[in-house]
């Protein structure tokens, strides 16, 4: 590797590594996947994937706690079949993604519903496959599923997800618990909820839960969110309302640059010290941190443009397979799969599509050559999830490396299968 930013010992997944001049995710050389997939290919280490699962277990270990993988980030059925097999809970935002849960051998009574506009249909789905809990965004749904579970037969399991308005210190669209914010009801409100909740005859009171912003980089938002939820809890009871879990949600946050994400268990740790001695089980619902570092958008460059101000790598991966860039104006890392002696000079990566806003990344050092590779790294999270089909490109391929093996979880798109369901007038 050229690029002196990018040594072996700072890429953020741990299981690639920079050997002699290659690029290798599990010891397997990323070059043998192109040749084998193609490119642009999303492709995920199953070893990092179970590490950063870890994690989580070992930090929550003597404790009732069940951590419930947040699908929204990555939701491509290898990757949730990883974390079934290792025992994981799942929180879903959808129909839909209830659907890949099951699919992919997930367990429904361990499947948390998120989400502020569930429709009956998806209640319905998820009362019959017997779900663990519903997180209650608004007094309208609450009345909605009582009557859909009335309807059904059956008793829906619920918490209510409650907004503790604080800061999380994070980006604006993706900070979620503050006033003024479409998640949750409001802390000021959620004890009328629960008595209401109570006189409802198709509901059965489970437990509470938060969800205050994603990648957080500070404990101390959560362990404030944390004791205010511990505090409405001991108020509930006294109402002889007794709730049987406590969900904080997801948002850890992970390294694409230079930031410094405590680790699991620095993160927990004021936070369980909040709940030392109490005897709810604990919930929590990440993604970003359990996939984030785990993958990569491995892509080919197909032109260098140099132009007068600046200098163009022109990809074949654009802004419909990685959003955040052009979202968020995120930053990933750029990496050469293949070392190679030429000077190196400032890029910038861009796509292919028609949009000024379609970039992976700005003003990088880079040692490359027309159809060289080139990775992008902490593409785990919200990056195949967030593709789209604009321009009409076939989304990515996505591969999970396990080892010596590499295998082919999502096959790439075909052109053909994107208008199947379209027919010209007349
Ligand atoms: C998005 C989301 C998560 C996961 O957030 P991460 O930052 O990826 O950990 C968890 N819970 C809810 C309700 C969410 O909306």
């Amino acid at each position: 590797m050229t690029d002196s930013t990018n040594t072996a010992g700072t890429l953020p997944t741990p299981t690639l590594h920079a050997e002699s001049g290659m690029l290798t995710l599990e010891g397997l050389p990323l070059t043998q996947v192109a040749e084998q997939f193609g490119t642009p290919t999303y492709v995920y280490s199953k070893a990092a994937l179970t590490s950063a699962f870890e994690a989580w277990r070992q930090a929550l270990s003597g404790r009732k706690a069940l951590v419930c993988y947040a699908v929204k980030a990555n939701s491509n059925l290898g990757i949730l079949s990883v974390f079934a097999q290792l025992g994981a809970g799942f929180d879903i935002v959808s129909g839909g993604e209830l659907a890949r849960v099951l699919a992919a051998g997930g367990r429904a009574d361990r499947v948390v519903f998120s989400g502020v506009g569930k429709t009956r249909d998806e209640m319905c789905q998820a009362l019959l496959a017997g779900i663990r809990c519903f997180n209650v965004e608004s007094a309208a749904e609450l009345e909605r599923l009582d009557a859909v579970a009335g309807e059904l037969g059956k008793t829906a399991p619920i918490a209510l997800r409650v907004n503790p308005d604080v800061d999380p210190k994070t980006h604006p669209y993706i900070s979620t618990g503050l006033k003024g914010n479409k998640f949750g009801v409001a802390f000021a409100d959620a004890q009328s909820l629960y008595r209401r909740a109570a006189a409802l005859p198709n509901l059965h009171i489970a437990g509470i839960a938060c969800h205050i912003g994603s990648q957080l980089l500070d404990p101390a938002p959560v362990a404030e969110a944390a004791q205010k939820l511990a505090d409405l809890v001991d108020r509930l009871a006294i109402d002889g309302i007794v709730l049987e879990h406590i969900d904080l949600g997801g948002g850890l946050g992970i390294r694409y640059r230079d930031e410094t994400p405590p680790s699991v268990a620095q993160y927990l740790a004021p936070l369980l010290k909040v709940f030392e001695g109490r005897k709810e089980e604990l919930c929590f619902e990440p993604g970003r941190s359990l996939v984030g570092n785990a993958g990569l958008l491995l892509t080919r460059i197909e032109y260098l443009k140099p132009g007068e101000t600046k200098n163009f790598a022109i990809v074949d991966a654009a802004m419909n397979d990685l959003a955040r860039p052009a979202l968020y104006d995120a930053w990933h890392e750029v990496v050469e799969v293949v070392g190679r002696e030429v000077p190196t000079q400032a890029y910038d990566i861009v796509g292919p599509i028609c949009e000024s806003g379609d970039f992976l990344a700005r003003g990088r050092e880079l040692a490359v050559a027309e159809g060289d590779l080139l990775a992008i790294l902490s593409a785990g999270a919200y990056g195949m999830t967030m593709s789209s089909n604009y321009n009409t490109r076939p989304r990515a391929a996505e591969v999970i490396v396990d080892g010596e093996q590499a295998h082919l979880v999502r096959a790439r798109e075909s052109v053909s299968a994107l208008f199947a369901d379209e027919k010209p007038l007349g």
